[in-house]
């Protein structure tokens, strides 16, 4: 076993003799959504409400609501929150993977802290190190594969034209917004009075939306780091980068003059797009492929701070896949630290990548060929062997059997998704996916067949 090895094990062993259950990002990792007032530490359980009652006397209510509390409670006493089954399950199934519970606790913004979190009593408040907030959902795209809930656009849609015909839920608001004023929603105010208080130990801050160069909030972040150090920050926002270039110019402006300042360590910019040029924009309305190259270039040139670039691999990335990995590769080769992150998609199912036929399984190995023969062993300025093995997770993903049954309706729902989506946006997807017209044939089908099934079965 190498040191490297042995030092691992030895901290994991620490971990557990806490207690077989003891996670610390139920301590130190939130995500925070203050349009609807919910929270979740780590972001693998279900979202719980923020009780405006305990907010009022305690703005760290935010995080350490009294529902937490009693799960940390339980992590202490050895016992597993039921909230936490993502772990459980992967901890009580064959094979050595470590669950996210340890993963996590290892973390650079966790480890350290392990003494200080084990020896607190169980109903202490305290300060996160790791914070993910969502202060607005204002969004000026409507991603085929996202919801009401984090996008005004979508939310716009519905209105407009209702919820989509035999697709019950989808894209539909879950939760009521606390209020249409971001300045005047009591989580935000709660939030800015709780700030200041935990910035100093803050190791990551991360803006999601929404589209956060949208908030006035996050230009609020700025202002504060422009007057306030926080040299141990990394902070770090969601942008789908399509916003107007002179928004795009003020918060390079304003990012600079923090970063100039040195008043945080880093800044990282995390963008999403996940085909290629009209594919990629048919599947996120409102998307500009180019802009968004273009805007990945200006940071680079004028800031030069790390760019993650996740892309959720779905049946839209598919059939162009090669000609984006060549225009990241061209990205990576004009400068060094671009990070493409590819997952694949699992909600909505009808998206899938995995409803392809078995001829694109072609189309999709020359992409990881492509990946592959592009390689460096650490990245710099090609692909690096963690980047091209995330693409290989997805492609044995993707080319596993599906149940015939579930294969059926997804597709089925796919066309009848497809063709509501390509009305209410004045698309076509057959001209932006030439290569899936047997395809949709085949969806067309299962779609009359399941609804004389399903018909059938109602007039039983
Ligand atoms: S145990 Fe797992 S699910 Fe629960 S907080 Fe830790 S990492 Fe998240
Ligand atoms: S840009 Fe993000 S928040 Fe906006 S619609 Fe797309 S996925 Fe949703």
């Amino acid at each position: 076993m190498s040191e490297t090895t042995k030092n691992r094990q030895k901290r994991i062993d620490s971990i557990n003799d806490v207690s077989p259950s003891f996670c610390l990002a139920k301590w130190l990792q939130v995500t925070i959504d203050l349009v609807h007032g919910t929270n979740h530490s780590c972001h693998h359980p279900k979202r719980h409400v923020i009780p405006l009652k305990e907010l009022e006397q305690n703005p760290s209510a935010l995080h350490n609501t009294n529902f937490k509390k009693e799960k940390r409670k339980e992590m202490l006493d050895g016992k597993r929150p039921s909230e936490c089954e993502y772990c459980w399950q992967i901890e009580d199934s064959e094979g050595d993977e470590n669950s996210d519970r340890l993963i996590k606790s290892l973390d650079h913004w966790a480890y350290p802290h392990k003494e200080k979190v084990a020896n607190l009593p169980w109903d202490s408040d305290i300060a996160p190190t790791y914070v993910e907030v969502m202060f607005d959902k204002g969004c000026n795209l409507a991603c085929g594969y996202c919801i009401a809930d984090v996008s005004s656009r979508i939310e716009q849609e519905i209105k407009k034209f209702g919820p989509y015909k035999e697709l019950i839920d989808h894209r539909l608001q879950r939760n009521e917004k606390v209020s249409d004023d971001e300045t005047k929603n009591p989580y935000v105010v709660a939030f800015w009075k709780w700030f200041p208080e935990i910035i100093e130990n803050l190791n990551t801050f991360r803006i999601t939306g929404g589209e956060p160069l949208m908030s006035v909030n996050t230009f609020k972040v700025l202002d504060y780091l422009k007057e306030n150090k926080a040299e141990n920050l990394t902070l770090a926002v969601n942008t789908n980068l399509c916003v107007t270039d002179s928004v795009i110019d003020k918060f390079i402006k304003n990012l600079k003059e923090v970063l100039d300042k040195k008043h945080i360590k880093k800044f990282e910019l995390f963008t999403s797009v996940d085909a290629y040029k009209e594919q990629a924009e048919h599947i996120r309305e409102g998307l500009n492929y180019q802009q968004l190259l273009s805007n990945i270039e200006k940071f680079k040139n004028e800031l030069g701070v790390d760019v993650i670039i996740n892309c959720t691999f779905g049946i839209y990335s598919i059939p162009k896949f090669d000609l984006f990995l060549d225009d990241i590769y061209k990205l990576k080769q004009k400068y060094s630290r671009i990070i493409l992150d590819i997952s694949y998609l699992n909600h909505p199912r009808y998206l899938r990548a995995n409803l392809i036929t078995e001829e694109f399984h072609e189309t999709l190995r020359n992409s990881l060929e492509f990946m592959g023969s592009r390689v460096a062993d650490f990245g710099g300025n090609s692909f690096s062997q963690y980047e091209v093995e995330k693409f290989r997770r997805v492609y044995h993903w993707i080319v596993t059997r599906v149940s015939s049954s579930e294969q059926a309706q997804n597709r089925a729902d796919l066309y009848t998704f497809m063709t509501q989506f390509d009305k209410r946006y004045k698309k076509d997807f057959l001209t932006a996916f030439p290569e899936y017209k047997k395809l949709m044939l085949q969806c067309e089908k299962s779609y009359y067949f399941i609804k004389k099934l399903t018909v059938g079965e109602d007039y039983v």
